[in-house]
């Protein structure tokens, strides 16, 4: 199975229904990607959008959801819930939820279960701290949340693996292609004790992703798209990374 290239964008708390106009603007620009092109809004957003994008092919995702399927959890949202508005994906393990929210591996492995169960593809996102780079422990922290976040099931139709550094994500700081292409190996490498299909898997580069460096991170070893932030929200932006990743081949 070929790693079909994925242009991730995460809405985060931003947007409401007069921002699906940005969405109208991506579709008409970019059409017929030669890429995958997923948002993921606000859970609120995701029925509107779907509706909206009736003719274009554009996956929706949602940011987080619970890992029980129904019950007595306020606020939450299950899986099957999501893919019953028209989601096909769903971000887990994202470094908010892990920072502001308590999320442990074990939590994140649960809600991934949860997601395969219902049919929606796992975004499962793992990423260290400034501190835990400056003390040398990079792989060590990846390898660890790799091993603790990805359920048994996993496979490569189910689950994409993002790599985020915290420091990186809305800070305007990147690391080196160099940094980038270690971690992607180790989690490659990694993989193939979790996910029999490993090679297959897709793995995702977030932090600061721009159209103007884009094409520079697309073209690093191993980095099958990218998880996209701040620039997922306007279709100018978005779209110039959509173009660089359709260019990357
Ligand atoms: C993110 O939050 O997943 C992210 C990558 O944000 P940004 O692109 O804004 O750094």
């Amino acid at each position: 199975m070929a790693r079909r290239k994925l242009a991730a964008g995460n809405w985060k708390m931003n947007g409401d229904l007069a921002t699906l106009a940005e969405i109208d603007a991506l579709c008409a620009e970019h059409p017929e990607p030669g890429c995958e092109v997923l948002i993921c809004p606000p859970a609120v957003l995701i029925h509107a959008m779907k509706a909206r994008t009736a003719d274009c092919p554009i996956a929706i995702g949602g940011q987080d959801c619970h890992h029980a399927v129904s019950g007595a959890h306020t606020g939450d949202i299950s899986a099957h819930q999501l893919k019953d508005a028209g989601a096909s994906y769903v971000i887990l393990g994202h470094s908010e939820r892990r920072a502001h929210h308590g999320e442990t591996d074990a939590d994140v492995a649960a809600k991934a279960a949860a997601a395969h169960e219902a049919g929606l593809i796992a975004i499962i996102c793992v990423g260290e701290t400034e501190a835990q780079r400056d003390a040398g422990e990079t792989l060590d922290i990846i390898a660890s949340q790799m091993a603790g976040s990805i359920p048994e099931q996993a496979t490569a139709r189910n689950t994409v693996i993002a790599y985020e550094p915290v420091w990186a994500i809305g800070t305007g700081r990147t690391p080196t292609n160099d940094q980038i292409a270690e971690v992607h190996a180790l989690m490659r490498d990694r993989l193939q004790a979790r996910v029999a299909d490993a090679a297959d898997v897709r793995l995702l580069y977030g932090g600061s992703v721009k159209p103007g460096n884009a094409t520079e991170i697309f073209a690093i070893a191993h980095v099958d798209g990218a998880l996209v932030g701040g620039a997922s929200l306007k279709a100018s932006d978005f779209g110039g990374i959509v173009a660089a990743l359709q260019a990357s081949g």
